[in-house]
């Protein structure tokens, strides 16, 4: 990477290969991540569930380590595009790109993940930050992914049909000491919703977020749905992701 002009980490090529075809990005080279053995695995330790960049969705889904810890995180990469997708793409192609739209960067904030990079670690929240500012440095590799293991977690999304991108995603995490909230597919970036967060620290229960409303002011609106109808859906998926917790 060091040597390329503009250069490109290669990972499983699901959004990178695209955008080559469509002729929308010139890298001078590729450098393939698939053959770095340390980019890959999945461990629990000290409260902790660490997953390698490289690992695919299908690997997260089809993990027994995953649905010991964060089940929620298995279901999560199990919605994630067609089985193609799921075979080839990794996680820390999705946490690189960090796509308005994409389902893990919730998981991410919503369980407030640390992302291990090759030259330093970077809270969820302060990661998440917009689409438009980049966080990653030139030639920096995502390495891994370092989840809290929660009390209880659920993700529910709205999937657009084609793709399975969600129109809108909830994930929620419960621990000892709060309540986390991300919404994802809703917005110009993944978010927290504060309101929900507080009163679901206080009850929680479907009931106790009935009526809560996000502002339609900066929602994405589309061909797939308006800023309204997206508003809507963070309530309605939220629900359903508090209920998903049992
Ligand atoms: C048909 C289709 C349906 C999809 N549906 C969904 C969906 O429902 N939900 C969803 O969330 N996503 C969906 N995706 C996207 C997919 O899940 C991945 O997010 C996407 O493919 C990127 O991951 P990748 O491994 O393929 O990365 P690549 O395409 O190889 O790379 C993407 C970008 O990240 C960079 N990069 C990759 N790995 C690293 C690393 N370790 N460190 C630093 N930079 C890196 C690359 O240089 C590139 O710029 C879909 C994709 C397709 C093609």
């Amino acid at each position: 990477m060091a040597k390329a002009t503009d250069g490109r980490y290669l990972a499983g090529g699901h959004a990178l290969l695209p955008l080559l075809k469509h002729r929308l990005d010139h890298p001078s080279d590729l450098i393939d991540l698939g053959a770095i053995a340390e980019l890959k695995g999945m461990a629990v330790a000290g409260g902790m569930l660490t997953i390698g960049a490289m690992t695919t969705h299908a690997e997260v889904t089809n993990s027994d380590v995953v649905r010991a810890s964060i089940p929620a995180l298995a279901d999560l990469a199990a919605g994630i595009g067609d089985p193609q997708v799921r075979n080839r793409a990794t996680l820390g192609g999705s946490v690189a790109g960090s796509g308005p739209t994409a389902d893990y960067p919730a998981a991410l904030l919503g369980l407030g993940a640390t992302i291990h990079t090759d030259r330093r670690q970077i809270e969820a929240d302060d990661f998440f930050i917009g689409t438009s500012k980049p966080v990653l440095g030139k030639g920096e590799i995502v390495i891994a992914v370092a989840f809290p293991v929660p009390e209880k977690a659920a993700y529910v999304k709205f999937p657009g049909l084609a793709s399975r991108y969600p129109l809108a995603g909830v994930f929620v995490g419960k621990f000892l000491n709060g309540v986390r909230v991300a919404v994802t597919g809703a917005g110009p970036c993944v978010f927290r919703h504060p309101d929900m967060e507080r009163a679901l620290a206080t009850d929680f229960a479907p009931g106790a977020i009935e009526g809560l409303r996000i502002p339609v002011a900066g929602l994405r609106s589309d061909l797939h749905a308006s800023a309204e109808y997206r508003a809507h859906l963070v309530g309605v998926v939220a629900r359903r992701a508090v209920a998903a917790c049992g």
